[in-house]
């Protein structure tokens, strides 16, 4: 058992790797964010679809319209793996003194061109968070994090799944091409 006053406020690889450490949880943990009441066709409202075999793509059954998982997120035209964005906003958020572009490619196992786009778009969102604080009152703008809620919720099985960062990034942006 975990001691809960100990790992009150972090969240640690350990957890991180349990909740996102497979493309599958990633998607799952993204549709959610994206749809919370379920699936919605940007394009007529719709709320049924069926998937794609060969990639996540939601076709709608009334309008037949296409809509990739990523569309419209900072994921969206990139080539890497969810895994790998997920861990690298994970290791950006968590590093309070910051975290080279350097040190973060090693971390992802990716290059120091590829590293360094990351960072700057995860970067900018972080900022534009705390300039605009458009979630307030919804979220704890305090501190970023993936687990349940951070101060005084629940933790653990069955509680909520949140990522404020995440979750701006899907209301506010458009999606940003990844070399
Ligand atoms: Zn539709």
């Amino acid at each position: 058992m975990k001691n809960k006053v100990q790992f009150q406020k972090g969240y640690s690889l350990i957890d991180f790797m349990n909740d996102y450490g497979s493309e599958e949880q990633c998607r799952k943990a993204l549709f959610k964010w994206k749809w919370p009441q379920g699936y919605i066709c940007p394009e007529c409202g719709g709320q049924s679809y069926c998937t794609l075999k060969t990639r996540p793509v939601f076709q709608c059954n009334q309008c037949h319209h296409q809509h990739s998982l990523t569309s419209t997120t900072i994921f969206a035209s990139t080539k890497l793996p969810l895994t790998t964005w997920f861990l690298a906003i994970h290791l950006l958020t968590q590093a309070k003194t910051g975290l080279s572009g350097l040190a973060l490619g090693r971390q992802l196992g990716v290059s120091y061109n590829t590293a360094w786009s990351i960072k700057q778009k995860v970067m900018q969102v972080m900022k534009e968070r705390d300039d605009s604080k458009p979630l307030s009152g919804v979220i704890q703008l305090d501190d970023v994090y993936w687990g349940g809620e951070s101060r005084g919720g629940k933790r653990g099985r069955g509680s909520p799944k949140k990522h404020p960062l995440l979750q701006q990034y899907l209301l506010t942006h458009k999606a940003i091409r990844l070399r």
